[in-house]
């Protein structure tokens, strides 16, 4: 759809065509509109006008016209555009950041207009809907369903899960393998769960040792099993693409709770199957 996007100027321009009566913004565009005008009220009653962004249907206002027996003022009606009306407080966060990152290119001594960077920004925004989507995921309550009379009390052990990170200190990439164990007390887990605990801390910016100690954390305190155990190798963009010249070197973390760290054999069990 083709957008009408409106800019200050004009928004402040056609807000001086309402007249400058105490007015009442019919929610939601509208409470910005009268917050504009400076003449806001808090309630329809007491105010002398209602005012609007846009009359979309119609209805809204035609509601709130008769109901308060009032006449309502719009910025704008559709009948002066047929395109999409983009208001100046709607810009989109998505749109704003990307004028950052072209920033970064030309900062880099790169043309953000040639052909092959067009789009760069706004791809690069949306690959970060899968890198950082772990923030708005709840890990515990991924973990609080579970199988709960199941009777098993041996190791149970998750191997070789693949994970995609994002170094916090750079900004660069580290992945790697998980490997999770645990011993059930009262609660078993689906193996599927697993992996998507390690996924939502994994697609935030972290560093190594605090992913893997999260996901040990989250197990202990939900499952509260025998023991716990976490083991993650992984290679860090920062390390092998930056002069340091590791380049196969990787870096191995562990997180162990209960008896997996406490007793010799099951720790032994553990890091054998580890190293298998
Ligand atoms: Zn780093």
């Amino acid at each position: 759809m083709k957008k009408y996007l409106m800019d200050w100027k004009e928004v402040y321009e056609r807000l001086n065509k309402i007249p400058n009566r105490t007015c009442y913004g019919i929610p939601r565009g509208g409470a910005i509109v009268a917050g504009l005008t400076g003449n806001a009220v808090d309630s329809p009653e007491k105010a002398e006008i209602l005012v609007d962004d846009i009359i979309d249907s119609g209805k809204t206002a035609e509601v709130f016209s008769k109901k308060y027996n009032k006449p309502v003022y719009v910025l704008i009606t559709k009948e002066e555009t047929s395109d999409w009306i983009v208001f100046p407080w709607e810009e989109s966060g998505e749109i704003d950041i990307q004028s950052h990152i072209v920033r970064v290119l030309e900062y880099i001594g790169e043309d953000p207009n040639r052909e092959g960077l067009k789009d760069t920004p706004k791809r690069m925004v949306k690959s970060w809907e899968k890198l950082f989507g772990g923030y708005d995921k709840d890990p515990v309550e991924i973990l609080k369903r579970t199988f709960g009379s199941e009777k098993y009390d041996e190791m149970v052990f998750l191997k070789d899960i693949e994970f995609y990170s994002t170094c916090e200190h750079h900004f660069l990439p580290f992945f790697g393998r998980i490997t999770i164990a645990y011993i059930p007390k009262n609660t078993v887990v689906g193996i599927s769960k697993l992996a998507r605990l390690v996924e939502i801390f994994a697609r935030r910016l972290q560093i190594q040792e605090r992913l893997t100690t999260q996901i040990a954390d989250t197990m202990n305190l939900v499952l509260q099993p025998l023991g716990v155990g976490v083991y993650c190798e992984a290679q860090h963009f920062c390390m092998t693409s930056r002069g340091v010249e590791k380049q196969n070197s990787k870096m191995i973390t562990n997180c162990l709770f209960g008896v997996i760290k406490e007793d010799a054999r099951a720790r032994e069990e553990f890091m054998s199957l580890v190293r298998k």
